[in-house]
């Protein structure tokens, strides 16, 4: 049976992604809101259409494509994202390690990790539709610059999650996009 946040664990996960936008625009220089201008959403599990859920990850990243009136050559059409959240798999993460492991700093390292994804995406230094073998490399590349941006400001909640889910723990099991969705 799958595991949902409470309504406080929900809200305070989506505030967090907040707090993670100031770093990650602060690491690539961007103006306040300048991840937000690369359209994305955080859902969580209540939230989620079957395809966007995953059993391997924290975090299920999908790509959707708007198209006005319907026309593929629109000029107004766009890409956006959505962040989905595998509140089942998190709470599990939290109960196998507990108390070590916290819904915070645990929430905050996939916010921040995925926010990084997002802009690695659409400024196109990254590339979505990529083969598996060139995933794996994004995965290694998204964690060193995820824990270039933590490290400097981990307290020790977040500092046993960054120990906790190092080349260890290899970070692409963890964060398993091998089904990005690229819906039209
Ligand atoms: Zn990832």
């Amino acid at each position: 049976m799958r595991r949902f946040f409470h309504a406080a664990e929900r809200s305070l996960s989506l505030s967090l992604f907040r707090e993670a936008e100031r770093l990650v625009e602060n690491f690539y220089r961007l103006k306040t809101g300048g991840v937000r201008e690369h359209r994305y959403d955080v859902k969580t599990l209540v939230d989620l259409k079957e395809h966007e859920m995953s059993d391997r990850a924290f975090a299920h990243l999908c790509r959707y494509r708007y198209h006005k009136e319907n026309r593929e050559d629109h000029p107004g059409n766009f890409s956006f994202f959505s962040i989905c959240l595998q509140d089942d798999r998190i709470i599990d993460a939290i109960e196998r390690s507990r108390p070590f492991v916290r819904l915070i700093p645990l929430v905050f390292y996939i916010a921040t990790h995925e926010l990084v994804h997002i802009v690695r995406f659409a400024t196109g230094e990254s590339d979505f539709e990529a083969p598996q073998d060139e995933r794996i490399r994004e995965e290694e590349q998204v964690d060193v610059i995820t824990r270039k941006i933590l490290r400097p400001v981990a307290d020790s909640n977040l500092g046993i999650v960054l120990d906790c889910f190092d080349d260890r723990y290899h970070i692409g099991d963890v964060f398993t996009h091998g089904d990005y969705s690229a819906l039209t």
